[in-house]
């Protein structure tokens, strides 16, 4: 049998239902889509144009990052130890302002796309409120998937906006395009019901933030008499195909809804912790089979998109606050940062574990390192020992785009050397 790629290893994760470990695997890839895996011993006569012999690693599928804003990278750092409102009224917004154009988004969205790649995620879930059709061009040429959010706040894109950017992505391979409310305290009732009517209309996904801090659902409590969960589920706009960012501050009753509307949630455990949001119910989420994904937010809140990073804090997080190490294990956090990230964002059809005929979306984890060293279990060294610098080769759609930490589709020096120059 004949194939265009081959990647060995030490260890290899598919994800699939059954969470397998195959010791000394191999995958084979043929255009963009696996076409077996197995142990070494089964490879056969399997022929490769190309092979990556990656030794002593862990091979997995792609991390799917649930919940971003790639065009803020160029904030990162710009103000931090504030409160929410603070932050994002007197210094992000302002900033917003006055920095963001086409230029911006260009640069800033290609040196998140670099730190994406260089970290180990394959496919983003976006929100931003302008130049996302830019950003999709950065996203193309970076070699990486996104579904990109067109907020809907003002500034920011209008439905019918929208629905004319979609239709331009219908058929593209790589980009899909969601309506992205920015939230209940930002948008109105009537863009709200638009948006509800647009998704069914278009078969459009909807990203909001949702229950971030406890003052947005005091505020909602007194503006509406409900929490936002409650006032998002009379506007009818809770379904299978809404992504709820955050979800920090749920009641037992929203956890009901979100659980009987098919809600999807993108936790950002480390945004939480560093605005001082709160701890989302993850643990009860979890038990009542509500689909989780792994998200960093944008990197001015972060302020890194190293979803390696997010998965020891979450598993740390979620443990301390329930005072049980049990909870949140190192299994279920690797699934919510692959496979249930793309159940997350309806994609896990295509992406999200190794299995044949899903798009071959791979990195791999080199494991000769001294933070790293001796291994008894892949699943806790991903969760506890590992960062984003480990990744070393990432594969998107058949395609390598980076190899042994070099970057083939991004030109990096110029990326940071743009970014040293940008100063507010
Ligand atoms: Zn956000």
């Amino acid at each position: 049998m004949n194939c265009d790629l081959i990647i060995k290893g030490k260890y290899i994760l598919p994800m699939d239902e059954k969470l397998t470990v195959i010791k000394d695997g191999f995958i084979a890839v043929s255009k963009d889509k696996i076409t077996t895996l197995g142990e070494i011993n089964e490879i056969g006569k399997c022929q490769a144009k190309k092979i990556i012999d990656a030794g002593n690693s862990i091979i997995m599928p792609g991390l799917i990052n649930t919940h971003t804003h790639a065009a803020m990278a160029y904030f990162r750092g710009l103000a931090d130890d504030l409160p929410l409102d603070v932050w994002l009224k007197e210094h992000i917004f302002p900033a917003e302002a006055k920095y963001v154009n086409n230029e911006f988004i260009k640069k800033s969205g290609k040196l998140s796309c670099l730190e994406m790649i260089k970290s180990g995620t394959t496919c983003f879930n976006d929100m931003y409120f302008f130049g996302q059709e830019i950003l999709a061009e950065v996203v193309k040429t970076a070699g990486l998937r996104a579904l990109l959010g067109l907020d809907l706040k003002n500034p920011g894109y209008s439905v019918e906006r929208v629905i004319e950017i979609a239709k331009q992505f219908k058929d593209d391979e790589f980009i899909k395009i969601a309506l992205a409310p920015h939230s209940v305290y930002v948008c109105p009732r009537e863009i709200l019901e638009k948006v509800k009517q647009a998704a069914k209309a278009e078969n459009l996904r909807v990203h909001i933030h949702v229950s971030e801090t406890k003052k947005e659902v005091e505020d909602s409590i007194k503006n509406n008499g409900k929490s936002p969960v409650e006032y998002l589920d009379e506007l009818g706009l809770l379904s299978d195909k809404l992504m709820a960012a955050h979800s920090v501050w749920l009641s037992d009753n929203d956890l009901e809804i979100y659980k009987n509307r098919g809600v999807k949630v993108a936790h950002c455990p480390v945004s939480n912790m560093k605005l001082a949001s709160g701890v989302a119910p993850v643990e009860k989420m979890l038990k009542s089979e509500i689909s989780v994904g792994l998200a960093t937010d944008g990197a001015a809140s972060n302020n890194t998109q190293d979803l390696f990073t997010e998965m020891r804090v979450c598993a740390l997080l979620h443990k301390v606050s329930n005072l049980n190490p049990a909870v949140v294990s190192a299994r279920e956090v690797v699934k919510m940062a692959t496979i249930n990230g793309a159940k997350v964002i309806g994609m896990e059809k295509e992406i999200g574990s190794l299995e044949v005929g899903k798009k071959a979306d791979i990195i791999t984890v080199g494991l000769n390192k001294p933070h790293l060293m001796p291994i008894y279990d892949p699943y806790s060294h991903l969760v506890y020992c590992a960062n984003g610098a480990d990744v070393k080769n990432v594969i998107v759609n058949g395609k390598v785009i980076m190899k042994n930490r070099e970057v083939k589709t991004l030109d990096e020096d110029k990326i940071l050397a743009e970014a040293v120059k940008f100063k507010i």
